[in-house]
């Protein structure tokens, strides 16, 4: 088979984990397996990155002085620890200073600019893979693992939303194919950066914070891989969250479906988008524990298959703000009632239409909408972060209405957080049964 493995930064972040990871590859190929490897930063490596560009554009430049310190000894440590005082733990931590001597660089010109653009953060945020690329490919060739280091910007092409990059289909594939097919022909193990790409004019872009589950999968689809894991610190999706909820335990099998709601409404154990290039080709995914290596964890498929549970999971997203515009001015012309969101349905010409309208505007995405049935208010669900400006845009669409009093003031609970009950069989149950299930203990 071939596999894609995806390490993430616990499974990377340390010197026992990393020990880990050796096995688990040598172990595969030793099934016969072709293996490609994609990692992720060294635990808290990113944000160092990240919260070192945010302060450099507020004047502060010790905070990325110590960062780089952190950073340079974590690696430092692990390439000791595997390679010893050797001529190649040298020439990895030469190739990681350099990568450092960069941060430095573009840490100083925010601050001397004051300003730090999009562009310039996830070429800082993505240092982290840049950096731990040489470390892993060095600790598997020391182990006899014939790796070569890949830079995911010669294999990932991307649009130019930075922070956010979309990745291009055909394009991927046909970089990927061109470069990664003739290093797994020779036999080597392709060690790859996580987290970023780049666009077709090689600008590096990132794919979202958690970014490296979506790259294996990018990659995954882009070469036909048979299958992709995801290597993590617990063992698969578990019913809920483990930190919150410490009884929460593994769940064998999902659907595509499921974890696809389940990683939109927070569950981080799998990046949001990450699902949707190996449901396009029924690439099955493994959710794995690095540290319990023999653990089955999680396997996702096409199908959901039967079980006695109808609610498998449940998660919360926190930092969530509730926007609530209503007002008598929006009641319903008779005979729509229910029917939503359709511009032109509600009493003042277009309001829903035109409240979502002004919210695209603000680019603050919408996880939830709601309007009830008297069709006196709709409410929906955006960020804290984005509350405010969400609305100021509305104020500002539907000013002559709330002047009128047609609408009220738009009213806005700060902070709330949103529930996700997930199962693929829970559609036409009553809530009372379904509550009734997940109360009695069936899922912790
Ligand atoms: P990695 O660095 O390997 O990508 P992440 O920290 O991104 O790991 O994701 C794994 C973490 O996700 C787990 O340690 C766990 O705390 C958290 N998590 C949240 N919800 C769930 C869930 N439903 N199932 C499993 N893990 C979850
Ligand atoms: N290192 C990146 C982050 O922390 C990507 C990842 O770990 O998946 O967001
Ligand atoms: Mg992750």
């Amino acid at each position: 088979m071939r596999i894609v493995m995806k390490f993430g930064g616990t499974s990377v972040g340390s010197v026992a984990a990393l020990q880990n990871v050796v096995d688990i590859v040598i172990k595969h190929r030793q099934q016969g397996h072709e293996v490609l490897v994609v990692v992720s930063a060294m635990s808290g490596v990113t944000n160092l990155l990240l919260d070192s560009a945010h302060q450099a554009e507020k004047g502060n430049e010790a905070i990325s002085r110590q960062a780089r310190q952190q950073i340079a000894e974590k690696h430092a440590a692990a390439t000791l620890h595997f390679l010893g005082n050797t001529p190649q733990q040298a020439e990895v931590m030469a190739e990681i200073n350099a990568m450092l001597d960069e941060f430095t660089a573009l840490c100083h010109g925010i601050r001397v600019l004051g300003e730090l653009t999009p562009r310039a953060l996830d070429v800082i945020g993505g240092l982290g893979e840049r950096m731990n690329v040489p470390q892993v490919t060095a600790i598997l060739n020391h182990a006899d693992v014939a790796a070569q280091a890949v830079s995911a910007t010669e294999l990932i092409v991307t649009d130019n939303r930075f922070g956010s990059a979309v990745p291009l289909v055909e394009e991927t594939a046909e970089k990927s194919q061109a470069k990664l097919n003739p290093i797994l022909a020779a036999q080597q193990v392709p060690v790859i950066t996580g987290f970023i790409g780049a666009t077709a004019d090689g600008i590096t872009t990132t794919l979202g914070r958690g970014g490296s589950d979506y790259s294996a999968t990018i990659i995954g689809r882009a070469i036909k891989a048979d299958e992709v894991w995801i290597w993590t610190d617990v063992n698969g999706v578990m019913t809920t969250d483990p930190r919150i909820v410490p009884e929460a335990h593994p769940i064998a099998h999902l659907s595509y479906a499921e974890i696809s709601e389940l990683s939109f409404f927070g569950a981080k154990v799998l990046h949001a988008q990450a699902i949707r290039p190996a449901r396009r080709d029924n690439i099955p995914v493994r959710i794995l524990n690095t540290f319990e290596p023999d653990h089955p964890g999680t396997l996702i498929t096409a199908e959901a298959k039967e079980s006695n549970r109808t609610v498998k999971a449940i998660t919360a997203i926190k930092n969530m703000s509730l926007i609530s515009v209503q007002g008598s001015g929006m009641v319903g012309i008779p005979g729509v009632a229910g029917r939503v969101f359709t511009a032109g349905m509600v009493g003042i010409p277009g309001v829903a239409g035109r409240v979502f309208t002004a919210v695209g505007r603000s680019h603050a995405s919408v996880l939830m909408i709601s309007q009830a049935s008297s069709e006196q208010s709709i409410c929906f669900v955006v960020s804290m972060a984005d509350a405010a400006k969400v609305v100021e845009a509305l104020n500002h669409e539907l000013i002559r209405e709330l002047e009128r009093r047609d609408i009220e003031p738009i009213s806005v609970e700060q902070e709330v957080v949103v529930l996700a009950i997930v199962g693929a069989d829970m559609q036409g149950r009553p809530f009372w049964q379904l509550w009734g299930r997940t109360c009695r203990g069936g899922l912790a």
